[in-house]
């Protein structure tokens, strides 16, 4: 098949391991029956200061036209975050209707993970994070700032159609898996309204997946069961904030930031799904080419696999774990010296074998 691919390289580290996931697309692009077309955009916090906005008119319009949207990370000293999330990543996940958030968590061969004695066997699940709506609305207010009266007031909103969605992405994917087993993440305890109507969702899914084990746990000791019992997770569900902590947690216990991929999903199709490695441009290390680019790499095998190309897919996934599985080319993030190119250049030969 032959796809358009819309690439966002963005800023910092950003653009040094989107082009290594390029790379490995186009030698992945000469195989026969399988083309891939890329078409370059160069949104991101450097445009901003340039021009005023992340993207301009008819940017999602142009998005629209392609299969997947591969991007690299966004994020500028002295540009706020808010400028890049709502200038760029949120406007492009809701109007793609890009509505799960999901993360692999799985120890790579040849990774250590900080947590001891856990190794590959302990540390394999998603995370699959409602990316629409929830706790990240603009709705709210303030009130009489700057005064000791001072109100802030912020709206979560849950709808029916958002919450099954997710939910039913979560319980697809546990019934491909091995385990398939759902965790659900609540605090139906403290957030009267919105977490029961999420909990009652969850019931239901889990009565019409009689395949499909389920428990929940409130956010605030599930996180301290992703350190302590990593092995007892399959698939993670979660609203938009709490998937959001989750998410970050996860990497941490998986071997470092460096090299957690993620996929902003829209499962239907119908719009441009886009992948990212969960890291930012790190400005502490962009421009030294030493990035670790398997988060990215990673990133390009999941796009390969939401557009069906699961061939493709896995073979560089293999080809990543190869290298990881070696360590011999580590980059200074894991420890070792290798630079952003020379690991993926090692991906790559290892593709070819
Ligand atoms: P942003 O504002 O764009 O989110 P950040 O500095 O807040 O950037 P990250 O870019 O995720 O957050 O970086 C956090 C830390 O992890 C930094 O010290 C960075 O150097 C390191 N890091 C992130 N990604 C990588 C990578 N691919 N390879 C090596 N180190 C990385
Ligand atoms: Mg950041």
């Amino acid at each position: 098949m032959s796809y358009k691919v819309a690439v966002i390289p963005g800023d910092g580290i950003g653009s040094e391991v989107t082009q290594e996931a390029v790379r490995a697309l186009q030698q992945l692009s000469s195989r026969p029956g399988l083309s891939i077309d890329f078409e370059e955009y160069p949104y991101s916090c450097g445009y901003y200061l340039e021009h005023g906005v992340m993207m301009p008119d008819g940017a999602l319009e142009a998005l629209d036209e392609s299969d997947a949207i591969l991007l690299g990370a966004v994020g500028y000293p002295g540009v706020p975050d808010h400028v890049s999330l709502w200038g760029l990543l949120i406007p492009i996940r809701r109007t793609f209707r890009q509505y799960v958030n999901l993360r692999p968590v799985r120890l790579l061969r040849g990774l250590s993970s900080p947590l001891r004695d856990r190794g590959p066997e302990d540390i394999d699940f998603l995370i699959v994070r409602e990316n629409n709506e929830g706790e990240y609305s603009e709705i709210g207010g303030r009130l009489y700032d700057g005064t000791d009266e001072a109100i802030a007031m912020q709206s979560t909103v849950f709808t029916q159609k958002g919450v099954e969605r997710v939910l039913q992405f979560a319980f697809d994917q546990a019934r491909r898996r091995p385990k398939q087993h759902v965790t659900s993440a609540t605090k139906s305890n403290g957030i009267k309204h919105t977490m029961p109507f999420w909990d009652e969702a969850v019931a239901k899914f889990a009565e019409h997946y009689p395949d499909v084990t389920t428990d929940q746990y409130h956010i605030d000791i599930l996180a301290a069961h992703f350190v302590a019992h990593p092995d007892w997770f399959d698939v993670v569900v979660g609203s938009n904030l709490f998937g959001d902590i989750l998410s970050d947690l996860g990497p941490a216990v998986a071997g470092g930031i460096g090299v957690a991929p993620s996929a902003n999903l829209n499962p239907t199709r119908e719009k441009p799904s886009m992948f990212e490695p969960v890291h930012g441009s790190a400005p502490d290390i962009a421009g030294k080419g030493i990035a670790n680019p398997i988060a990215a790499l990673w990133s390009a095998s999941m796009l390969l696999d939401h557009l069906g190309e699961t061939t493709p897919a896995a073979d560089l996934l293999n080809a990543i774990e190869a290298v990881s599985g070696e360590g011999k080319v580590v980059t200074p993030d894991l420890g070792g010296t290798a630079t952003t190119r020379s690991l993926t250049n090692r991906v790559l030969a290892e593709l070819k074998s």
